[in-house]
This record gives C-alpha cells, structure tokens and sequence, in this order.
C-alpha cells in the first residue's frame, strides 16, 4: 500500500493522510525502529557515543513524526475512528518503549560508555544526553540483581493498580453525592445559569427542584455565591471528606500503601526517599532545597494572609454577624469583597482585545525582542480549514513554521496548549528546523463580531506562544534535548515570563486597540486589572504551600510509622492553617494530584515556576521590557538550549545569580505591610 506516513516528509501531509494508513504506518515504524535498535546492540564494533548513544537518539525519527502528527489530531480534530486507533496503538507503543527501557544488551552498552565519561571529552551536551539516557535505565532498575529487579515490577505492577483505584475511589465518591434543594430560598444568590444548570439537573433525574453534586461546574459557583450558610457547610464537608468516610470508598489504606510502595522503591534504587528520587530530574534537586523554598515563601507570605484573613472576617461580621469565619464561608464572602473592590468585568475588556490584534502584538513582541518575523502562507498542508499557517524567520533566516488554531470544534479538547508537528535537531551538520503548533478555544467570530478575547484569553495567548517560542528558537544537536524537553520544573518560565507583557504599558500599546475604534485600553483598566490579579493573594499563596507540604511530607520521609492519615496530615498543615480545623475532612484522601496523577513530589512546581517567571521578568523591567541585550541572553542561554544543561546552570547564564523570591513577592504585593 502507498502510505504518504511511510514515505519521508518535511511538512506533515494532511491532505493525503487517511485513518486507514495510521495504523499499519506505525506497525511498520516499529518494526523498522527495532532494527535500528537491533544493529546498535549487535554492533560488533565497541561501544562509542557516537555509535551507541548518537544513534540512539536519532533511531525512530519515523516514528516519531507519525505520532506527533497522529496524537496531535487525536487532541486537535479527532472522531471515533482516529479514537479507535487510539486505543489500539497506545499500548503497543509503550509497550515498545518498556521493551527499549528493558533491553539489557543496550544498557550494557550506554554504561560502558557512561562509565568512561570523564575521559571522552564530551561537549556538555553530550553530557547531559549521556547522564539522562543512563538514567532512564539505572532509575528504572536496570542496575539492580535479578531478584531486586523482580520485586521492582512487583512495586510497579501494584502501584499502578492503587492509584487507578485511588482515582476510583474519588471519582466515585465525587458521582455519589447529591444535595436536593426543593425550596427556592435554598438557592438564593446563585447565578441564573446555575440555577437552571441544577434544575435541568434535576429534571434529567427525575426529580423537582436543583440539584447540587461535588462536580467543579456545580461545587464551586454555589461556595461562591449560595447565601445559605448551613447548605455551604454541608456541600464543603462533603466536598473535603472524599475517600474518608470508612466505607468501600475509603482512600486512608490506599495513601499510606502507596506512600510505603514508592519509598521502598526509591530505597530499592538507592535514594534515601521517594522525593530524593523524583526531584534528582528537577532544577530543585532536592528534598531538602524544596523545603527550604516553601517555608522562605511562607514566612513572607503568613503574615500578609492572616491580615487578608482578618479583613475577610472583618467584611463577614459587617455583612452577616458571622464570627468566626469558616472554610465555607471564603468563597463566599471573598467573591463579594472583590465585587464591592474591583468593579471589573469581561465585557468592558473584550472590545480591545480583537483575536487578529492580539496575534499581531504576540508577534510584534517576539519581534522587537527576539528579532522574529511572521509571514502567513498559504502552501502548507494543514489538517483544518482554520489553521492558519506562518513561516517564521529570524534576522530573515528561516527558523520554523508555526500553525495556529484558535477555535473550538467538536473533535478538539478543551484548554489551550503548545505542541510540535517535527522537532528540531542537529544531523550531519544540518540544522533541521521544527514545525510548532499553538491550539486554542477562543470565542468564534459571528457575522457581526469579530472574535474578541477575555483578558485571560489573552494571557492564555501569550503563554502558549511562549511555549511555541521554546520550541520555534530551539537550536541543539539532540532530538531529545531540543525545545521544551526540559525539567519539568522549569518548563513553565518561557511561557509564564510571557504572561507579563500583557500588563505592560509599552506591549499593550501595540495591540490592545478598541476594535471599532481603534483606541488604545485606558490605564486605569489595565492598573484595575493588576490589582485584581493579586487580590487575597497571600491567602492563595498559603494555600497552596500547603499543598506543597504536605506532598512533601508524605514522599520526602519514611511513612512506615505513620498510622493514621488525618492526624499526620493536622501536623503537616500545622504552619499554613487559617481556617477552623474541620475533623470531618481529609485532604490526602481525594488528593489526586499526587497520588494518582503525577505531581508527587511536584506540588511545589506551581509556585517554582511563578518565583521564575517574577524573577526573570524583574531582569527585563529593570533593563526596559524590550531591552534586547536582555532578550538576547534569554534567547541564547534559555529558549534555544532546550534541555542540553542543567536548567539552573542555564538560569544564572540568562540572569547572573540564582532565582530569588523577592520579585514574586512584590509582584504578588505580598511586601506590602499594611
Ligand atoms: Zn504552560
């Protein structure tokens, strides 16, 4: 059969691919990257970097470039069939992936490379790719006695059962529960569209009156707006005792299970703790470091939550007589505080913020400071009529194509997201340039409107094109390591740092212009927006070191004496506490960040992220937003290097020290100290 996935392509060729060449495309590629794999191990010729972790790197290209452009349309434009597909190709490819991981002739090659690193005079590049390809082995048990390997798979095998479990558990728990409210006054305060969102709940159940259950949709806007303050308690109780109710659904067994299995694991491997492990891979690097930076941001950020408390509390007794403010008293009453303290709303925004204007400032931006130029063509093979396609060039070099697809459709998923249709490498001297692609869900054009942006659309916008611009000014030698293959603690800080030139006077002059018009955003809007953004925001800090906490108390110590889940988790929440304790609750029973998905140990990376983004935008302010001698350092030791060196080494490149709070602080106004 004639299959355009099977031939070599530069620029994916939608328009001749068909569902039915997906599937065989990849049975072939696997076949033909196992040989690859093959002739390295059978390699009679030594060991070598370049013969066996070079060509490790570049084996699979094929493969590679018909998953991308098939996971890509499973996210951007699928449908049952390419579903289907789904299902049958996942498990074959990770499948072939464990068998890689397990080939223990390969490993016995990469160690005796890894072995002689220090007399090979390696450009550190070819370190890093040394180190992590060993490591992907070593940490998967590739060093260890068979005996040892057996009980690894055994840990391995019964993890991935618990956490499915866990999820269950939560998931059923969450569809379990339903609060009936038969009288209107039950539902007072609540938006229109909720209450008829409930009621049509109700309706398709069979019963009169609203319905409330614990989905996010249902659950959050009657904590923000419903007045009765009893009904909020019992919805929060129930909300926050998921997993804890000593039933078949109980989740209390399963967290300290999983915690045990994961820090006998890391011992098996030879970390002292399950953090150890995970945070080796990370720009923290240790358990340790990562402690130290939630409990310097707590310290800064306590004082100024106590008082946001206080005044929540002081606002609570003026309005209701409440005295002691609860926990489910907080989304309640902040929702009215910020009303009565921001008069801000989406509508008075969006006129200014036009889709195709908003475009061109992202572009004009990533011009003045990184010397890139965007054309639109029209050549490029694309998956859907409203892609829209652009060949980037830099100083006119062509550096990348870039498509952008802004509107929802029935078979893309939801949010926004950076990807890449062909990764950019180094292969016998030739810089082979990638393909980036943004996708997005904002609001459609009408025959009457243009397509106009909420103010988060458009700092969702600019996150994702700074995303796009890790991948588009990548500049490596190793497919592996190029573009947005970074820890994943540090992957943030290209897309976040973008954030903040959508609150600068200087960038939004050069977009934000009312759609008919043509006036530029008045300044009180944007400072009103601003301030708006750090409301309560010590309290939100808090909230999530706690978090971060206790992630890390359950993975940075040994459980195996921990005997009850609720009273460990008291201790560990012990210095973020605002609230009334609730025995009631439990937080580590519905915690599935961490004990299901994979954040364990990584909770922290929200606020790492943000302390990066604050830090290195700081170094921009302080030199002009569009200094280019800034940009520059930036560009060359940030958003072209890809993962090629270790990210805090990159950093201090860029910035001249290590990250440092301070500017997270005082753009959170958390320095403020009345
Ligand atoms: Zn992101």
């Amino acid at each position: 059969m004639n299959n355009p996935l099977l031939e070599p392509f530069n620029e994916a060729p939608f328009s001749k691919i068909k569902n039915e060449h997906f599937k065989p495309a990849f049975l072939q590629a696997i076949e033909d990257t196992k040989k690859e794999i093959d002739a390295i191990v059978n390699n009679p010729e030594p060991p070598t970097f370049g013969n066996t972790l070079e060509a490790l790197d570049f084996s699979g290209q094929q493969l590679d470039r018909i998953s991308s452009v098939f996971f890509n349309l499973n996210s951007a434009e699928t449908n049952e069939e390419i579903q289907k597909i789904a299902q049958e190709v996942s498990p074959l490819l990770s499948e072939f992936s464990n068998d890689i991981t397990l080939n223990e002739d390969l490993f016995k090659r990469i160690k005796t490379v890894y072995e002689q690193r220090d007399s090979l005079d390696l450009t550190t590049e070819q370190e890093t790719l040394l180190e992590k390809k060993y490591k992907n082995f070593s940490r998967n048990g590739a060093n260890l006695k068979e005996k040892e390997k057996k009980r690894l798979r055994e840990i391995d095998a019964e993890l991935s059962k618990l956490k499915l479990t866990f999820g269950e558990n939560v998931l059923a728990e969450t569809n379990k529960y339903e609060m009936l409210l038969t009288v209107e006054k039950d539902v007072d305060g609540l938006p229109e569209g909720t209450k008829e969102a409930a009621a049509q709940l109700a309706e398709s159940k069979g019963r009169q009156g609203w319905l409330i259950t614990l989905d996010y949709p249902s659950y959050i806007p009657f904590m923000k707006y419903a007045k009765n303050r009893e009904l909020r308690k019992k919805l929060s109780l129930a909300f926050g005792s998921k997993g804890f109710h000593n039933d078949e659904l109980d989740n209390q067994e399963n967290v300290k299970k999983i915690v045990s299995l994961r820090f006998e694991r890391a011992n098996l491997l030879g970390y002292k703790t399950h953090a150890d492990f995970v945070l080796e891979e990370r720009m923290a690097e240790t358990p340790e470091k990562v402690l130290d930076f939630l409990n310097e941001l707590l310290e800064k950020a306590k004082p100024a939550a106590d008082r946001e408390f206080a005044e929540l509390e002081a606002y609570a007794k003026e309005l209701d007589n409440i005295d002691r403010l609860e926990k489910w008293d907080s989304a309640y009453y902040s929702e009215k505080l910020k009303q009565k303290l921001f008069d801000l709303d989406d509508e008075k925004l969006k006129p200014y913020f036009k889709l195709e204007n908003v475009i061109n400032g992202v572009f004009k931006v990533a011009e003045k400071l990184f010397g890139l130029t965007f054309k639109e063509v029209d050549t490029v093979d694309k998956y859907h009529e409203e892609v829209k396609t652009f060949e980037v060039y830099e100083n006119d070099n062509f550096l990348s194509l870039f498509y952008a697809d802004f509107h929802p459709r029935p078979g893309k998923r939801g949010g926004a997201w950076m990807t890449s249709f062909k990764p950019q490498y180094t292969l016998n001297g030739k810089n082979s340039r990638p393909h980036i692609a943004n996708v997005c869900n904002f609001t459609k054009p009408t025959a009457s409107k243009p397509s106009l942006l909420t103010f988060n659309e458009v700092t969702t916008l600019f996150h994702e094109f700074g995303h796009a611009l890790h991948g588009m000014l990548a500049n490596t030698t190793y497919p592996s390591l190029s573009g947005t293959s970074v820890y994943w603690d540090f992957v943030e800080l290209p897309s976040q740092v973008m954030e903040n030139w959508c609150y600068e006077k200087e960038a939004l002059e050069l977009f934000a212009h009312h759609y008919e018009s043509g006036e530029m955003i008045p300044m009180e809007l944007v400072e009103k927006i601003k301030e708006s953004a750090t409301f309560q925001e010590g309290m939100a800090t808090v909230r999530q070191l706690s978090f971060g906490l206790l992630d890390m108390a359950w993975h940075g110590k040994d459980p195996s004496n921990v005997n009850n889940v609720k009273a460990y988790e008291t201790a560990a929440f012990k210095s973020t506490n605002l609230f009334p304790e609730t025995p009631e609750t439990c937080m580590s029973t519905s915690f599935s960040h961490i004990f299901q998905g994979g954040y364990s140990s990584g909770y922290y990376s929200y606020k790492w992220a943000e302390v990066l983004d604050a830090d290195a935008f700081a170094h921009f302010k302080e030199n002009g937003i569009f200094n280019t001698t800034v940009a520059d350092k930036f560009k060359e030791h940030v958003l072209s290097k890809g993962g090629t060196e270790n990210p805090m080494d990159l950093y201090k490149k860029f910035r001249g020290a290590e990250p440092n709070i301070d500017a997270l602080l005082e753009r959170a106004g958390l320095l403020k100290t009345n």
